[in-house]
């Protein structure tokens, strides 16, 4: 279908994003590399009167060092996401997650903020961003705020963004040395995860010392798994799979035709067996 008519602005700072978006309001929408956005509007289940287009911002691209965080900008592709030496050597979690993230084609338009802005309870990102503790850097016409990672996603498609707001940068403390895996479940290859798991593990002597886990598509926003954490907590490897049995609890995924709740809830189990040893070297 052909989109709604709709007035464009193209951004060239953040400050003039935020303007247009203020300017409009509820009627506007920030376009950022367009891939979850343009179907949106071509099916015409989103119809703004204005998009703001961020992609030539070149302050939210890139990925810098920041003392014990690194930074990436909302407007970094998918694709440099991957190939950056930063990111593997410090959240190598986001790079192998980003690694199943649709096709080359849409990972070389599609962005790290704009797949956290859109807030799809089955992307891959958004439970990424959780289980690392990432804090969002958000600009408004009253400055910059950061929102923690626990507060960003607030229910299905939503988040803490006020329509004015811009996504900026997202900051993502170190876990250098820390395991990681996801886990992704999917029925053909470059499609979205019926469920999927991100865990890192920090390990000391054999045993996980701390481990911290988020689930993809367990309910309306990203989940921790925190009664696995807790169970994992000094654990030695083999504890694993007890621990792992936790992986369902306060969670209320969908039904759909990719499969029931109860069928999701078990695949949680398995997958977070599977990351957590994998995580830590199991
Ligand atoms: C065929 C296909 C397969 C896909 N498969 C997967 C998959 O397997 N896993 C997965 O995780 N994703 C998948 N995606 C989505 C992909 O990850 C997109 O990159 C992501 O959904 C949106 O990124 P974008 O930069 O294109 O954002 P856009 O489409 O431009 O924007 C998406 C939403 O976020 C808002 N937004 C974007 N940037 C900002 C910002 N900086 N500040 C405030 N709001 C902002 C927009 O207003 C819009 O509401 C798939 C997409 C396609 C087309």
């Amino acid at each position: 279908m052909i989109p709604a008519q709709f007035d464009y602005v193209r951004a060239g700072s953040v400050d003039e994003a935020v303007a247009a978006l203020a300017e409009h309001g509820d009627d506007a929408k920030v376009m950022a590399g367009g891939q979850s956005l343009i179907p949106l509007l071509r099916l015409r289940l989103s119809y703004p009167e204005v998009v703001v287009d961020v992609g030539r911002v070149e302050e939210m691209r890139g990925i810098r060092e920041d003392g014990d965080h690194i930074v990436i900008g909302a407007m970094t592709t998918h694709y440099d996401v991957l190939r950056d030496p930063l990111v593997r050597e410090h959240a190598g979690l986001i790079a192998q997650a980003t690694s199943t993230v649709a096709d080359p084609a849409v990972r070389h338009r599609g962005t790290f903020g704009g797949a956290l802005a859109h807030a799809d309870p089955a992307g891959d990102l958004p439970a990424v961003a959780a289980a690392l503790e990432a804090e969002f850097v958000v600009a408004g016409t009253g400055g910059r705020r950061t929102v923690p990672a626990s507060e960003f996603f607030v229910d299905y498609l939503q988040t803490a963004l006020e329509p004015e707001e811009v996504l900026v940068e997202v900051r993502i403390p170190k876990h250098t040395g820390w395991g990681y895996r996801y886990e992704k479940f999917h029925r053909v290859a470059q499609s979205w995860a019926i469920v999927g798991v991100a865990a890192v593990v920090r390990r000391d002597n054999g045993s996980i010392a701390e481990a911290r886990v988020g689930l993809t598509n367990m309910g309306s926003t990203p989940i921790r798994a925190t009664a696995v954490e807790q169970a994992l907590a000094g654990a030695a490897p083999a504890g694993v799979a007890a621990a792992a049995e936790h992986a369902a609890e306060g969670t209320s995924p969908a039904s759909d035709l990719n499969g029931k709740a109860d069928y999701r809830q078990h695949l949680a189990r398995v997958l977070t067996r599977r990351a957590v040893s994998a995580a830590a070297g199991g």
